[in-house]
C-alpha cells in the first residue's frame, strides 16, 4: 500500500530530537542498566492528599458527570482570581478575565489559532518549550527565534530584533521562570516586554508555569503586575507543577478579556472544557492549605543544592537556579549537547536532555531535572564523578 499522504503541518514538523535518546534509553534498560532519569520535567512527588480527597467526593456528585461549561466553573474561576490577588496583588474579573484549561499546554497550543494568520510572525524564545514553535507552525505562522544567551541572563534582547520583524509580528511568547534555562526575569524586564507589546500591538503570551517553584524565599513576579500589562497580556498558569498534578490536566489563563474570549472561541470549537471533578479538586488546591507547597519547595531546594554542589565538584559549570526544577548545565569542552547526553547515558546510566532539543541556541548545554529523590541524586553525582570524560 502506498503510504498515506500527511498534511504539510505534520510533515514539516521539526525532527523529534529526543527519539534517539529514547531509543538509547530503551537499549540500556534491556541490558539491565539502573537508569537515573534526570530527563523528564514531571514531578516525582504525589498530589497532596486533601486534593485527592476533594476529587473523590466530587466524583460522587452526578452534577459533576455532565459536560462542564466552556469557560470553567464559576467556583474555579473565582478561586483563580482570589489566588492571583493573594499571590501577585493583581485583580481579575472571574467572569471575563479567567478561563480554565485542560493543561496550559492546551491553551498555549490553541492561542495562535486566534491571532496568527498564515505567514504572520510569532516571536519565540530559543531555547524554549517546544509548543510555542509548533503551535505557531500549526496556525500557518512563522516563528522568529529570539536567542536566550547566558551573557544576557537568558532573557531575549529585544533591541536586536529587526524592525521589519517586529512590525509583522502578532504574538510574543515568554516564559519566566524559564524552562529549560531556569532563568528568572525581573520586573524591569517584564516592563520592557509590556512596552514592546504596546509599541508593536503584540499579544504578549506569558507562560508562568513555574512561578510557585522558587527557592530562597524569593517569589518570582507575574507579568500582570506591570501597570498596563492587561491591555495586551495573557498569562498561563498551571496546577501541574505547583500541586504535583501533571496527570490531572488542569490549568488556567488570565489577563486581557478580549484575548481570553478569543482563546475561548477557539476552544469551544475544539474541546468541551475541564471535567468538573477535576475543577472541584483544582479549586481545593488553590483555596486550601498551601503549606504542602512550601514543603515541596524545601524538598526541591535540598535536591538543587545537592546536585549543584556535586556537579561543581565534578568540574561542571552550573549555577544554582532561583526557580524551576531544572539545572542548565554547560556541556564540557569536546562534546556537543547530544554527544554529552549520550555519554552520560551510556557511561553513567544518567538520563539528561540535550539543550539543542529546545532550539538551536540550546547547543552547548544539557538540562537536568530535580525530580528524583536525594539518594538517587547522590548516586548520579557519584557515577558522574567516576565517569571517564574522554570520548
Ligand atoms: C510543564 C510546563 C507547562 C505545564 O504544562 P501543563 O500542560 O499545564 O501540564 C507549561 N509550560 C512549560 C514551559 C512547562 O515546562
Amino acid at each position: 500500500m502506498t503510504p498515506l499522504e500527511k498534511a504539510h503541518r505534520i510533515r514539516e514538523l521539526p525532527p523529534y530530537l529526543f527519539a534517539k535518546i529514547d531509543q538509547m534509553k530503551e537499549e540500556m534498560k534491556q541490558k539491565g542498566a539502573d537508569l537515573i532519569d534526570l530527563g523528564i520535567g514531571d514531578p516525582d512527588l504525589p498530589t497532596f492528599p486533601h486534593i485527592i480527597a476533594a476529587l473523590k467526593e466530587a466524583a460522587q456528585d452526578p452534577r459533576n458527570h455532565r459536560y462542564p461549561s466552556y469557560s470553567g466553573m464559576r467556583e474555579f474561576r473565582e478561586a483563580v482570581a482570589t489566588w492571583y490577588h493573594k499571590r501577585f496583588n493583581v485583580s481579575l474579573d472571574p467572569s471575563t478575565e479567567v478561563v480554565s484549561l485542560i493543561g496550559s499546554k492546551e491553551g498555549i497550543a490553541h492561542l495562535p489559532l486566534a491571532f496568527i494568520n498564515p505567514h504572520d510572525i510569532a516571536l519565540v524564545p530559543d531555547p524554549g518549550y517546544p509548543v510555542y514553535n509548533t503551535a505557531t507552525l500549526f496556525a500557518g505562522g512563522i516563528p522568529y527565534f529570539m536567542p536566550l544567551r547566558k551573557e544576557n541572563n537568558f532573557l531575549p534582547d529585544f533591541s536586536i530584533i529587526p524592525e521589519a520583524i517586529l512590525r509583522k509580528a502578532k504574538l510574543i511568547f515568554l516564559n519566566y521562570p524559564n524552562n529549560p534555562t531556569a532563568a528568572v526575569a525581573s520586573r524591569s524586564f517584564f516592563k520592557e516586554a509590556v512596552e514592546l507589546a504596546h509599541r508593536y500591538h503584540l499579544v504578549l503570551c506569558h507562560d508562568a508555569a513555574y512561578t510557585e517553584l522558587y527557592f530562597d524565599n524569593v517569589p518570582p513576579p507575574s507579568m500582570l503586575e506591570i501597570p498596563g500589562a492587561k491591555d495586551s497580556t495573557i498569562e498561563f498558569h498551571s496546577l501541574s507543577k505547583t500541586y504535583n498534578m501533571t496527570g490531572w490536566r488542569i490549568a488556567f489563563a488570565v489577563g486581557n478579556a478580549d484575548i481570553i474570549s478569543s482563546l475561548g472561541q477557539v476552544k469551544t470549537n475544539i474541546d468541551s472544557g475541564v471535567a468538573q471533578t477535576i475543577q472541584v479538586a483544582g479549586t481545593t488546591a488553590l483555596c486550601g492549605d498551601q503549606t504542602p507547597v512550601t514543603e515541596m519547595r524545601r524538598i526541591y531546594q535540598e535536591r538543587r543544592d545537592l546536585l549543584v554542589q556535586g556537579l561543581k565538584e565534578a568540574g561542571f559549570e552550573v549555577e544554582a537556579p532561583h526557580a524551576t526544577f531544572y539545572l542548565w548545565v554547560t556541556t564540557p569542552s569536546g562534546f556537543t549537547s547530544s554527544e554529552f547526553t549520550a555519554h552520560l547515558l551510556t557511561k553513567a546510566a544518567v538520563v539528561t536532555t540535550p539543550g539543542n532539543g529546545f532550539g538551536p541556541s540550546g547547543e552547548g548545554y544539557i538540562r537536568m531535572t530535580l525530580t528524583v529523590d536525594k539518594e538517587r541524586i547522590a548516586e548520579a553525582v557519584e557515577r558522574i564523578k567516576q565517569m571517564d570524560f574522554s570520548h
